[in-house]
């Protein structure tokens, strides 16, 4: 069903536009706490509470130029919405627009990664789950195989994933695993983001990069509302550090794995706060 709610400040036409907003209400592989069809429109409906002037940057969204253009329509099968999914965000990133994509479950990314092909971009996730399973309950577009889909698209030199915590023995046994470029959340505690980050900028070069959000990579203390929680995670200070400091490299983004029934409200809230620093990082271009 199209949506009828839009980001705050996304005041703009698809062709004035730089950012385009778009949800992807899809939960159909989630194996646990289910919901995330729902988050698109709980990010929307938090981000009318935002400020529109972002004060760490001194960046006011009214003069981002970003238009919404609503959801997705609704489907069952998930390679239907990945392909939809390629579709559209391709068509965002050949209009030399930036595609901010709101989930949904994380298997939406793997049309990111598809449409992601065509060009010479980095992807780096931010995720608790290693998401590197060959295929989970029979789907290969599942959401726990959202990683090894994009490294068998994108190559190992182009993907790489931070907060890492959750691991099966088929992912820690798969022999690609150990190609897999990836800083567990107990790393970057033990040694920092600066110098965590530094190492991942270092091992993708001078590539643009497209940031896939799957909430869950920060800690359930400050984003409790997600499909599959973990303990452990990265805090919200090291994920603004990786958004502010990618700034004008970044190309796009997606925000998955919200469950807004198992949310009070505040993992939404979180959620809108980032499309506002990814867009203030990003600037005006
Ligand atoms: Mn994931
Ligand atoms: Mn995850």
């Amino acid at each position: 069903m199209p949506s009828l709610l839009k980001f705050a400040d996304s005041d703009y036409t698809y062709e004035e536009a730089k950012f385009v907003i778009f949800g992807v209400p899809f939960d159909g592989t989630t194996s646990f706490r289910g919901g995330a069809r729902f988050a698109p429109n709980a990010i929307r409906e938090a981000s009318i509470n935002l400020e529109s002037f972002v004060y760490d940057k001194s960046f006011n969204m009214k003069n981002a130029k970003i238009h919404d253009f609503g959801n997705l329509d609704e489907q069952g099968r998930v390679e239907d919405v990945v392909n939809d999914v390629k579709f559209n965000l391709g068509k965002i990133l050949d209009d030399n627009k930036f595609p901010l994509m709101l989930g949904g479950e994380h298997s939406i990314t793997i049309g990111s990664a598809k449409a992601l092909k065509n060009y010479d971009y980095a992807m780096i996730f931010i995720d608790a789950h290693s998401d590197f399973r060959e295929s989970y309950l029979g789907v290969e577009y599942s959401h726990a195989c959202v990683s090894k889909r994009s490294f068998e698209y994108l190559g190992k030199e182009r993907i790489a994933s931070i907060g890492v915590r959750s691991v099966s023995p088929e992912e820690y046994d798969d022999p690609e695993f150990k190609d897999f470029y990836h800083k567990t959340a107990f790393y970057v505690h033990k040694n920092g983001i600066e110098r965590t980050f530094d190492e991942i900028l270092n091992y993708l070069g001078k590539k643009q990069i497209y940031l896939s959000i799957d909430m869950d990579g920060i800690d359930p203390s400050f984003a409790p509302g997600v499909a599959t929680p973990e303990p452990f995670g990265i805090s919200t200070w090291d994920l603004i550090y990786v958004i502010d400091k990618i700034g004008k490299r970044l190309i796009g983004a997606d925000i998955v794995e919200i469950s807004p029934p198992f949310d009070n409200g505040n993992t939404s809230m979180l959620a809108a706060r980032l499309v506002q620093e990814i867009i203030s990082s990003k600037g005006n271009f």
